[in-house]
């Protein structure tokens, strides 16, 4: 027995009722069928390192805080209101200080925003620009480096929006891999930087800098298409001389987290055919750093979505995350499958000049 150790939020932990409706919404559980793996299990071993029966260094406890997806899938069906999301970071937040996976993940993220800075002279994002009004494109640090055309699409069709490339990470990878302080400080930090609403095209970052600077200051892009129309007409696109058929890549946190999945819908039939897939809202395994940090068990997750896409007529999947982007784009081309992958700004960037 070792000494009770003040992990988590006594209110937050005290709140699920174990009744298991979490259970088969659960990716890692579904994938093994092991309590252990599942919401509830976690939920009884957090308890177990509050109350010391536990140690926050068991291997089982510290394999399962990895093993998580974190895709927070567990939240919206549970009817005690159980924020398995921040339990899950302040359980890494302890159990993975000192260990080799976090100094992966924190090596993965950009810590401070100089590196994010010296990448962004070299691609070509959105250009510094002053928009008319008090909103501010959040350029993120993987995604203006990896997908810079996201931003510059965001610019065509909103030249109102203001970018500075001045701005740093808002911390989401670092809240979710054990520096949740760290995390929230650098989600104020661009917070107090760029004032006004900050539109975000990535749904990880736009879920955690809310949780930090109010829900209020922050759009997620389809928010923002659908409460601001493009001026100029979308007209939709095509592929294969038809109207494009488009299926959705749910953002985990967007969905779970903010709440946001009718809006990329409305969006999708206005510039194609929407197919939706029945593994849409499922975790794709990008999760973060995971991944990077646990490929194989990423791999597993896209298992049924990979099969669904094989059997459905789609032409294009649309994404509205960077990791989705990395991460879908790659299991497509594993798979070989005929199918483009776009984040939903793109898209909307092309009605617009049809
Ligand atoms: S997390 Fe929620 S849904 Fe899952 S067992 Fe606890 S109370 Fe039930
Ligand atoms: S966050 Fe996702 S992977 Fe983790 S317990 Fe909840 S549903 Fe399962």
């Amino acid at each position: 027995m070792t000494e009770p150790t003040a992990v988590f939020e006594p209110d937050l932990l005290n709140a699920c009722i174990a009744c298991g409706y979490c259970l088969p919404t659960c990716p890692t559980y579904r994938l093994t069928g092991d309590e252990a793996s599942s919401p509830r299990g976690r939920i009884t071993l957090m308890r177990g390192i509050q109350n010391g029966d536990i140690d926050i260094d068991d291997p089982i406890a510290v394999e399962q805080s990895s093993q998580c997806l974190a895709c927070r899938a567990c939240e919206p069906v549970c009817p005690a209101g159980v924020q398995y999301g921040r339990l899950v970071e302040q359980w890494r937040g302890v159990a993975w200080k000192r260990r080799p996976v976090k100094m992966l993940a924190t090596a993965a993220a950009v810590r401070r925003s100089w590196p994010v800075r010296l990448g962004a002279m070299v691609v070509p994002h959105a250009r510094p620009h002053v928009g008319t009004g008090e909103t501010n494109l959040m350029l993120g640090c993987f995604e203006r480096l990896l997908y810079p055309k996201v931003s510059r699409s965001v610019c065509e069709v909103y030249p109102e929006i203001s970018v500075d490339p001045s701005q740093g990470c808002c911390g989401a990878l670092h809240a979710h891999n054990g520096e949740l302080e760290v995390g929230e400080e650098m989600a104020q930090q661009l917070g107090d930087q760029l004032s006004g609403t900050i539109v975000s095209t990535a749904g990880g970052c736009a879920a955690h800098l809310a949780s930090v600077i109010g829900r209020d200051r922050v759009k997620e892009f389809s928010e923002y298409a659908i409460e601001h129309p493009p001026t100029h007409p979308l007209t939709p696109i095509e592929r294969h001389s038809r109207v494009a058929r488009i299926a959705i890549q749910d953002s985990c946190h967007l969905r779970n987290g903010l709440g946001v999945a009718d809006d990329i819908r409305s969006l999708v039939r206005m510039i194609g055919t929407l197919v939706e897939l029945r593994t849409a809202g499922d975790c794709c395994g990008a999760a973060g750093s995971y991944s990077l940090l646990r490929p194989r068990d990423a791999r597993r997750v896209f298992d049924e979505k990979r099969e669904e896409l094989a059997e459905t007529d789609v032409d294009i999947i649309v994404v509205v995350n960077p990791g989705c982007y990395r991460q879908v784009k790659a299991e497509v081309a594993r798979a070989s499958l005929p199918i483009e992958v776009a984040h939903l700004a793109e898209l909307v960037a092309e009605a617009t000049r049809s």
